[in-house]
């Protein structure tokens, strides 16, 4: 059994597989306490589900796309372990926020958070993860500051990683245009996005 919070069905809103149709299956409960969390309803709400009633819901979406998020759903790791061996035929992305190892993890897509300065919760990170991804997976920065672009540029030169690290401002917080002429003056292979699902009167 795992506790989940909700499972739903939206676009991808972030990372190379923003715009598909997804199903996601968001797991109560995290480790951390980001400052500018947007989850924070997922922290404790939440029901017990077996695999067997995931595997129907995951089954019988008609997307290829599956995203396993939180909360924290490494919390779950040994379950979720379990998760992933039963679904077949389906693109599936896990989200982790970087605290916790993801070396045993084999998904299409291990999306990690790199958490920066202006979440508070930078000091928790395991660095270690980042040799671990390979090129399909991805690494997230959520930018609050230019503090946070300086930061993360050390520290991804400390910590080499294979996985494509994708970059996007804190909603509504920080500038799309003061994180391009970062990118810009450091010849940074970062990709720029925006966080596509909250776009929703675009
Ligand atoms: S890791 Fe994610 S869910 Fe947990 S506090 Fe940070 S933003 Fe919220």
């Amino acid at each position: 059994m795992i506790k989940i919070n909700e499972i739903f069905y939206d676009i991808e809103g972030e990372g190379k597989n923003s715009g598909f149709l997804t199903l996601f299956i968001r797991v109560s409960g995290c480790n951390l306490r980001c400052k500018w969390c947007d989850t924070k309803y997922a922290y404790y709400k939440g029901k017990y589900r077996t695999f067997k009633y995931l595997i129907n819901k995951i089954k019988n979406s008609p997307f290829k796309h599956i995203n396993i998020t939180g909360g924290e759903p490494l919390l779950y790791k040994k379950e979720i372990k379990k998760l992933i061996k039963l679904i077949k035929n389906k693109y599936i992305t896990i989200e982790t926020n970087g605290s916790i190892p993801i070396r045993d993890i084999k998904v299409n897509n291990i999306s990690m958070d790199l958490k920066l300065p202006s979440s508070n919760e930078h000091k928790k990170m395991l660095f270690e993860n980042l040799k671990y991804l390979k090129e399909k997976d991805q690494v997230k920065l959520v930018i609050g500051s230019k503090n946070d672009m300086i930061y993360a540029k050390k520290i991804l030169k400390k910590y080499k990683t294979k996985a494509p690290i994708i970059v996007q401002p804190v909603y509504k917080k920080f500038s799309i245009e003061k994180i391009k002429k970062f990118i810009l003056k450091n010849k940074l292979e970062w990709k720029l996005s925006i966080q596509l699902h909250k776009l929703k009167n675009y």
